[in-house]
């Protein structure tokens, strides 16, 4: 049977385990750490922004400020940060990953694998790490974050977390990144 979110909260409650985090290369931080809290299960989920298509910010952006679009997708990017490269690809229309029309499904494999490769034809990153989290925005949107390469530490899941730890890319060097992409794909 399935645990409700109120079960697994009792069950957790004093029993939540510390990762062997400080062994972890990738692991950015020093020091002594025990696990947060964890709170107790709210009524219901917390609203996305954009919910159900009201006041999206997706869905109301013009062209002109993506990187790259066509008629069913957009390329953009998030603000510049430590990753030397990070994008977003979304459907021009408004929907979730589970209410996507039909007759794109075919499309997101090929999208995809082209975004990839445009992330990665940019000099100096190592991998590219294709993430769909979906708890901020409504609105579909798939993460593609650039590492840098030859840097063993910053790999992985964590690569995410080092986004905010690596001082920011300088702009112009995060600017010829995406360049790089949108003429990539064009
Ligand atoms: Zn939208």
């Amino acid at each position: 049977m399935a645990e409700t979110p109120e079960q697994l909260w009792e069950r957790a409650r004093g029993s939540l385990r510390m990762p062997p985090v400080h062994e972890w290369r990738s692991w950015p931080f020093e020091g002594d750490l025990r696990p947060r809290e964890l709170e107790p299960p709210g009524e219901r989920e917390r609203p996305r922004a954009g919910e159900g298509g009201v006041d999206c910010s997706r869905c109301g952006q013009p062209d002109e400020i993506y990187l790259w679009t066509n008629e069913r997708w957009r390329l953009t990017a998030p603000p510049r940060n430590g990753l030397p490269v990070v994008v977003l690809l979304e459907p021009r229309v408004h929907c979730d990953f589970g209410s996507i029309p039909e007759e794109l499904v075919p499309e997101i494999g090929p999208m995809l694998v082209r975004v990839e490769a445009a992330v990665r034809a940019v000099l100096h990153v190592g991998r590219v790490h294709v993430c769909r989290w979906g708890d901020g925005s409504e609105h579909l949107h798939w993460w593609f974050m650039g590492r840098p390469e030859r840097l063993p530490q910053v790999i992985g899941t964590l690569a995410a977390i080092w986004d905010d730890v690596l001082p920011p890319t300088p702009e112009d060097v995060w600017e010829e990144n995406l360049a790089t992409v949108a003429a990539t794909l064009r």
